[in-house]
């Protein structure tokens, strides 16, 4: 079955967190395509410091040779789109292919406040990339779903198109787009965190000061 990782974020901005989160998963799991999913107004946080236009720019230097895509859908629309609604658009679109969401451990444990959650895995399988020492959602819902979901092989991925849940532990670099919003306001380098092409981006259109 073709298999397709997808990553959301606010992306605000890309980083090498996230662009070695999408390249070691689509290796790891052996993805044949992984695209990065920006989202238009990040419901659960802050607005975010550059526009959707910014946010979607950098992105699209980002990718540049890594064989990452980036899928603009979300920030097409007026308002809030939710993961669920584009997973399912995304269902629509590809019914027999393997849709992998793929989030970071701590986005998986605050999964339980994003709309209609339970219906995620009725549109894609959810691939949580822990650290070593991961210790397990406090939330009985979540930790409920995971005991109906959850699978131990990657391999299992291929033969379902949706509803599981695998935790594949994966070397997470420790950088976080709020760390380099800090950096910039600080007027420090961030050279080494995020693609060169990002970090020109910010510098000449005087983004986050
Ligand atoms: P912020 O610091 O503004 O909250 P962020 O750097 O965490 O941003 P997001 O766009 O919120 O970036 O994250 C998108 C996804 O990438 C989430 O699933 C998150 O868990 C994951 N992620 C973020 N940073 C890393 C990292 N350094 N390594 C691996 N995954 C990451």
């Amino acid at each position: 079955m073709r298999t397709l990782g997808v990553l959301g974020g606010t992306f605000d901005p890309v980083h090498h967190g996230h662009l070695r989160l999408a390249i070691e998963c689509r290796e790891v799991l052996g993805l044949d395509e992984v695209r990065l999913l920006p989202a238009r107004l990040p419901n659960l946080r802050d607005e975010p410091g550059a526009t959707a236009a910014e946010r979607l720019a950098m992105l699209e230097a980002a990718v540049e040779g890594t064989g990452l895509t980036v899928d603009a859908r979300e920030l097409a629309g007026s308002g809030i789109t939710y993961t669920v609604e584009t997973l399912q658009a995304l269902r629509h679109e590809a019914p027999r292919t393997s849709i992998c969401f793929i989030l970071g451990q701590d986005a998986f444990n605050g999964l339980p406040r994003w709309h209609r959650w339970q219906e995620l895995l009725g549109h894609a399988h959810l691939v949580v990339a822990t650290r070593p020492g991961y210790a397990p959602p406090q939330d009985e819902a979540l930790q409920e779903l995971m005991a109906r979901a959850e699978i131990q092989e990657a391999a299992a991925l291929k033969s379902r198109p949706c509803g599981n849940i695998l935790l594949q532990s994966i070397p997470l670099l420790p950088i976080s787009a709020t760390d380099l919003r800090a950096r910039v306001r600080g007027g420090r380098s961030l050279a080494a965190l995020t693609p060169p092409a990002v970090a020109e981006y910010i510098e000449q259109h005087r983004l986050y000061r």
